[in-house]
């Protein structure tokens, strides 16, 4: 099981992408433009958060989830914004990467669905999530009020984004207010979406405030954990109690519960657990 997200089933390295240019987006996020023979068959999923797996010339080994920010078929040109936030192997391979270095792309899939009944957009993002931001903005219809809260690092990393919809964005400093700055906004009224990618530790109390505080329905929410703060440390203490957690996880999905409800039982077993 993924502990931050159930990963889309295939993720076979599908297509090789050979960097073309790459550009400073901000300070901390660098846009890299691949192309290459590999790309002409790649094929959208459709859905504006959409992931790939992408696989680093590394040794050993190393695979990552990133956003497609944006597939140009007319070009053959496929755009992923990378955070450099300076420990991980892919983070460390998008700072310095250069023309003609290769990786793997595995096929694309996404997770935003809004229903098709949608009065407005609720949208909760870290750094990392701001590539799947800015593909929603852009992707949204005319006029459709959008509400972003945004957590970076510093003032210099917010982006505009060029977008048709009413979009208002909150941008704040630090990953421990996005609760609270969430609970404060008054859901606007008629039927709307909320959609959250964020540290994962941050996710799930964010996750557990829309389920059990606001009564968000599940077709109407979409909560995920992009990265997870001291991951090496966190993986040490999940090891050692990953079969309770599996056997939480058996016993609801046995139990008939929906996907979310599957979720809540992962969640509590975590907090039981001190994770
Ligand atoms: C569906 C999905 C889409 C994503 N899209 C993007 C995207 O478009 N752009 C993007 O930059 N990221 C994106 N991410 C997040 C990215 O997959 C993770 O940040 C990933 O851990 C980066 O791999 P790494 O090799 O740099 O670091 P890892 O080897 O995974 O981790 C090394 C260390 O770095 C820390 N770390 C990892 N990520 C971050 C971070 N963002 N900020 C601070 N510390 C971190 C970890 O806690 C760990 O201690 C996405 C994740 C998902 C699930």
């Amino acid at each position: 099981m993924s502990v931050v997200e159930t990963p889309p089933k295939d993720e076979a390295p599908r297509h090789q992408a050979t960097v073309t240019r790459t550009q400073q987006v901000t300070p901390k996020m660098r846009r890299i433009t691949f192309g290459g023979a590999g790309l002409s068959d790649f094929e959208t999923s459709g859905s504006p958060d959409e992931r790939v797996l992408v696989r680093f010339p590394l040794d050993p080994p190393h695979a990552r989830s990133f956003t497609v920010r944006r597939w140009q078929p007319s070009k053959n040109e496929l755009e992923i914004d990378f955070v450099l936030h300076g420990h991980g192997g892919a983070a460390l391979w998008a700072a310095t990467a250069q023309p003609g270095e290769t990786v793997h792309l595995s096929t694309a899939s996404g997770w935003f669905k809004p229903p098709a009944e949608c009065d407005w957009l609720l949208l909760v993002a870290d750094h990392a999530a701001l590539p799947a931001i800015g593909r929603i903005l852009e992707e949204a219809p005319d006029g459709l009020p959008i509400h972003v809260i945004a957590q970076v690092p510093a003032p210099s990393e917010q982006q505009t984004f060029t977008t048709r919809a009413d979009a208002h964005y909150r941008w704040i400093d630090e990953a421990d207010s996005l609760l609270a700055e969430l609970a404060a906004i008054p859901l606007p009224p008629g039927e709307g979406y909320i959609w959250c990618a964020v540290e994962a530790a941050t996710a799930r109390r964010i996750r557990a405030h829309l389920r059990r505080t606001s009564e968000i329905p599940a077709p109407r929410m979409h909560v995920m954990g992009y990265w997870r703060e001291d991951k090496e440390n966190w993986e040490r203490r999940y090891a050692v109690v990953a079969d309770r957690i599996d056997a939480a996880m058996g016993e609801a999905m046995m139990a008939g519960k929906d996907f979310e409800a599957v979720r809540d039982a992962v969640d509590d077993a975590m907090e039981r657990e001190g994770l």
